[in-house]
């Protein structure tokens, strides 16, 4: 089909816990703003898996977490200390440093499953202030035989709500969970917008296309509907918005416009510049990340 990009997450570990790796691809760094997609798990804690992420720094992005199964604690340089559970959305603004642990939360779930988002701040807000924020609930809407939660953004054009998500958005990005119980569900699109699909379980067709488990698709701009078939249930993501203007530079947990910007934060992280990225009250100690 026209202007859609398949393909397949990649496995990777994130200090012990499997990860499926979903962006960036080598020849897509991003779907409008969104930088970085990890689907989490499923794991079983214990079993060889942990989920025990030490402070580390973030620059120039917001980092957004969506959990199915299990729980964890987040703790930031803000004094921030918050859980998160399924159906809640924890998302923080890194602006021009903060730092941050993600931490198992006692014995009381052994399973984790979930996704990781990051999102790259656009020049106006990159340099700001970091901040977090914790959404105990989110909009929820039907699209014919979906079943959606809105994380970021607006629900899509077609779905029986127009209530947006309250969590902070600096570019015009959006991003859905989608639960299909099988047929056909036809959302409107803004011919601005590029869209990718995450099928985190069953199978799926986008336009006809066949989207198996932990595929991702992508779509470029200039279309006005989207049609999702299923045969059966089925677990997607879908993220979309309108194209990030500027190229960005990833390296490690910092987003930022040159090699020389990241690499700078990274001294200043190494260097111990709490002025820049504030101190963590967990009990494990900093991660200093690559030498
Ligand atoms: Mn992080």
């Amino acid at each position: 089909m026209d202007g859609l990009e398949l393909w397949a997450a990649k496995p990777a570990d994130v200090g012990g816990l499997p990860v499926g790796r979903v962006l960036p691809r080598l020849k897509r760094r991003t779907v409008g703003a969104w930088c970085f997609v990890d689907h989490m798990g499923p794991a079983t804690l214990d079993d060889g898996a942990a989920y025990d992420i030490a402070p580390h720094p973030h620059i120039g992005l917001q980092t957004v977490t969506w959990l199915w199964e299990g729980e964890a604690l987040h703790r930031d340089s803000l004094g921030t200390e918050q859980q998160i559970r399924p159906g809640q959305l924890n998302l923080m603004t890194a602006g021009h440093g903060v730092s941050h642990s993600e931490e198992r939360l006692g014995a009381t779930s052994r399973r984790l499953h979930g996704v990781q988002f990051w999102v790259a701040l656009p020049d106006e807000t990159r340099d700001g202030p970091a901040a977090f924020e914790h959404h105990g609930e989110l909009p929820r809407f039907e699209l014919g035989p979906a079943v959606g939660t809105v994380l970021i953004g607006a629900p899509p054009v077609g779905a029986d709500t127009a209530t947006a998500s309250p969590a902070r958005r600096d570019t015009d990005h959006f991003g859905y969970d989608l639960r299909h119980r099988g047929g056909a569900a036809t959302f409107g699109t803004d011919a601005a917008h590029e869209h990718a699909v995450f099928v985190v379980d069953g199978a799926v067709r986008l336009d006809g296309q066949a989207l198996p488990a932990d595929s991702f698709a992508h779509l470029a701009p200039g279309r006005d509907e989207l049609t999702l078939e299923a045969d059966g249930d089925a677990h997607l993501i879908v993220l979309g918005g309108t194209p990030f203007p500027t190229p960005i530079t990833m390296f490690w947990n910092y987003v930022g416009r040159s090699s020389d910007e990241v690499r700078s934060a990274h001294a200043a992280w190494q260097a111990g510049d709490d002025d820049r990225f504030g101190v963590v009250a967990s009990p494990f100690p900093r991660t200093l990340g690559p030498s």
